[in-house]
C-alpha cells in the first residue's frame, strides 16, 4: 500500500491538524528554528477543525485597563469596557468549580500562568481581539460593556478571522500545509522514538518523517463509533456542531503505542442547539445555532416538565453541561419559553431560529404539540408547570448583569436567579436538541506538552495540544477556556518539539547547515 517516493520527506517537526492548537504549534516551532510542516484532514475550502467554528472567545487573565489596552491594539477600545480584574486565584476557582477539583493541576497552573503572555503573542502578530460584547451587559445609556469572568474579549470577526488569521501567519512563516491528508498511524524507530506519520491522500498511503510529531487533531466528537464506545449509546447521533473531520484517529494512533489516556473519556462540552440545525456545523452558520439564553427562561421536555435550575448560574458557567442534560430528556428534545419581558434579552443568535408564537400558553401548547408530532407533546402538564412557576416566583427585583437570587421556592425543580413570572405575551418558544462541541477525554501530556505513557514517562518525539488532549475539563467547563488551552499547549508543543529536533530559536534552517527540503521553505 505505501507508496515510493523517490526521496523520503523528512522535516523536523510535523504537526497533524489546521485548527488553533496545531496551528499554534507550528508557528511556535517555526519561529524556534525548526522546518515544519502541517497536514489537514480537510480540504482547503473545509479547513480548520472546530477552531473556525468558535465564537473567538478566549479566557485570559488581566489586572488593569493597561494589560486589556495591549491585547486590544488598534482594534478596539479598552475604555468601552467595565471590568473587574480577573486574577490567576479567580481562573483556578473558576476551573476548580466547574470540574468538581478533577483537573490536573500541573497543566492547569500552566494555562492559567501562561493564559495572557499567549494572547499577547496572538495579538502581536496580529490577531484582531475585541471587546466581546452581549447586548443584556451593556450599559445602560452608553457604548460601554460590562465584561465578565475573563471570557470577555473574542477574536474580531469570531472563529472565521481566527482561523484565517491563523493561516496567514502560518504562510507568512513560510510553513507549508497539506490538505485532504488524514493521518492514521504514527512511525517509529527502534528505540520508540516517534520519527513520523503514516498518512493517507488523494494518492494513496504515504510515510512523512521528522525528528518530531505534534498532534493538534481535535477531539473524536465526530466519529460516532468512538462516541458510542465512550459517551454511551445516547451520543451515537446526536448533532455536532463543529467540524466533521475531528474523528480521533491520532489519539487512537496514539494510544496504540501505549499513550496514557487521561481524563474523562466519558464527558464532553455539549450545549443546547437549535432542533433544525444539520448534523454536523456549517460554515454558514458556524455557532449560530447556540439557544443559551434559558437562564432568563423555561426549559420544558415533551413531557411537559421542567428538569434542570435554568438560573443556576451565568450561562458560560452551566451552557457546556446543558446540552448533556438536554439528551437526558425524552427523544433529547426540549423547548425553551421567553416572554415579551425575556425576549430582549435573547442573544442575537435566536434571530437564526424557527420559534412558535402565540398569545396565550394555551395556544402555544397547541402550536407545541404540533411542532412535536409524533414525539407526542403533554400539554396539560406544560400548562400546570408554567402555572406553579409562575406561582412560586420570589418577590426580589431582577438584575441580569449580576445573580440576582430572585427564585422560585418549593418547586421540585427551583429556579435560582433571574425567575421572572412569564406573563407578558406573546409568548415564544424554541425547539431546541443537544449539540455536541468537543470531548474531554484525551491523551495524556506533561507540561511541556509531550505525550505521556501509563507511566507518566514521555514518548519521545510526540507531543499534544488542544482537544487531542486530556486532563483540563470534567462534568463542564468554563467558556472561552479551550482556545487559551490549545494555544498555550499548542505554543509550548511547538517551542520544545523543536527543542527536541536540535533547532534553536532564531537559528535558520540554512544557519544549521542542512539540506531543506524545497517544500518547507516555499
Ligand atoms: C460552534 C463552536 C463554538 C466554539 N466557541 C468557542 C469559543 O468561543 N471559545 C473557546 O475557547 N472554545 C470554543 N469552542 C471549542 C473549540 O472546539 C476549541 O476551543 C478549539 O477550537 C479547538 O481547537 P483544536 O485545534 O484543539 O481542535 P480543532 O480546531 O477541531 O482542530 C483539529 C484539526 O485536526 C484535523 N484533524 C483531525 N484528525 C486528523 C487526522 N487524522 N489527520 C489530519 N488532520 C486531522 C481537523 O481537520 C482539524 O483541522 C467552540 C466550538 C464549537 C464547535
Amino acid at each position: 500500500m505505501q507508496r515510493n517516493t523517490a526521496k523520503p520527506e523528512s522535516y523536523d517537526v510535523v504537526v497533524v491538524g489546521g485548527g488553533n492548537a496545531a496551528l499554534t504549534a507550528a508557528i511556535a516551532a517555526r519561529q524556534s528554528g525548526a522546518r515544519v510542516l502541517v497536514l489537514e484532514s480537510a480540504s482547503e475550502e473545509l479547513r480548520g477543525g472546530n477552531t473556525r467554528f468558535t465564537g473567538g472567545l478566549f479566557r485570559f487573565t488581566y489586572r488593569n485597563l493597561q494589560e486589556i489596552a495591549r491585547v486590544l491594539g488598534k482594534h478596539d477600545d479598552p475604555n468601552l469596557c467595565e471590568f473587574d480584574p480577573y486574577t490567576a486565584d479567580n481562573f483556578l476557582g473558576d476551573i476548580n468549580r466547574m470540574t468538581r477539583g478533577k483537573y490536573d493541576p500541573a497543566l492547569i497552573d500552566v494555562l492559567i500562568k501562561e493564559s495572557y503572555s499567549t494572547v499577547c503573542w496572538l495579538a502581536d502578530m496580529g490577531m484582531p481581539f475585541g471587546i466581546y460584547r452581549v447586548p443584556n451587559l451593556r450599559i445602560k445609556g452608553t457604548d460601554r460593556y460590562k465584561v465578565q469572568f475573563g471570557a470577555g474579549f473574542e477574536v474580531k470577526g469570531k472563529g472565521l478571522t481566527l482561523s484565517e488569521k491563523l493561516f496567514e501567519f502560518a504562510q507568512n512563516f513560510g510553513i507549508p500545509v497539506r490538505y485532504e491528508t488524514e493521518c492514521f498511524g504514527l512511525l517509529r524507530d527502534e528505540n520508540g522514538r516517534v520519527t513520523g506519520v503514516q498518512a493517507r491522500d488523494g494518492k494513496g498511503e504515504t510515510a512523512i518523517h521528522a525528528k518530531a510529531v505534534v498532534l493538534g487533531s481535535g477531539g473524536f466528537q465526530s466519529n460516532p463509533e468512538m462516541r458510542t464506545a465512550y459517551l454511551g449509546p445516547a451520543w451515537s447521533m446526536v448533532k455536532v456542531r463543529g467540524t466533521r473531520f475531528d474523528t480521533g484517529l491520532m489519539t487512537r494512533a496514539a494510544l496504540s503505542i501505549g499513550a496514557q489516556a487521561v481524563g474523562q473519556w466519558s464527558g464532553a462540552h455539549a450545549t443546547p442547539v437549535d432542533n433544525d440545525s444539520g448534523d454536523y456545523g456549517d460554515l454558514e452558520s458556524t455557532d449560530e445555532t447556540n439557544r443559551v439564553s434559558y437562564p432568563y427562561g423555561l426549559m420544558f421536555n415533551l413531557d411537559g416538565r421542567r428538569f434542570c435550575d435554568e438560573g443556576e448560574d451565568f450561562k458560560l458557567y452551566t451552557y457546556a453541561k446543558t446540552g448533556g442534560r438536554i439528551l437526558q430528556e425524552r427523544n433529547g428534545v426540549i423547548f425553551q419559553l421567553f416572554d415579551q419581558k425575556t425576549v430582549p434579552l435573547l442573544e442575537k443568535r435566536y434571530g437564526t431560529g424557527k420559534p412558535e408564537t402565540a398569545d396565550t400558553l394555551e395556544e402555544l401548547a397547541d402550536r407545541l404539540a404540533e411542532r412535536a408530532g409524533d414525539l407526542g407533546f403533554n400539554k396539560a402538564q406544560f400548562l400546570q408547570t408554567v402555572a406553579e412557576y409562575n406561582a412560586a416566583v420570589a418577590d426580589i427585583p431582577f438584575d441580569a448583569h449580576r445573580k440576582d437570587g430572585k427564585r422560585t421556592d418549593g418547586l421540585a425543580v427551583d429556579k435560582s436567579n433571574w425567575a421572572q413570572k412569564l406573563d407578558a405575551t406573546p409568548y415564544v418558544a424554541y425547539p431546541v436538541t443537544t449539540g455536541i462541541t468537543f470531548t474531554f477525554g484525551g491523551l495524556g501530556i506533561n507540561t511541556d506538552s509531550q505525550v505521556i505513557d501509563v507511566l507518566g514517562r514521555a514518548i519521545p518525539g510526540l507531543y499534544a495540544t488542544g482537544e487531542a488532549t486530556g486532563g483540563f475539563f470534567f462534568y463542564n467547563y468554563p467558556g472561552g477556556s479551550g482556545l487559551t488551552r490549545g494555544a498555550v499547549f499548542g505554543r509550548r508543543a511547538g517551542v520544545h518539539a523543536a527543542a527536541y529536533a536540535g533547532r534553536k530559536p532564531g537559528e535558520t534552517v540554512e544557519e544549521a547547515g542542512e539540506e531543506v527540503h524545497a517544500e518547507a521553505l516555499e
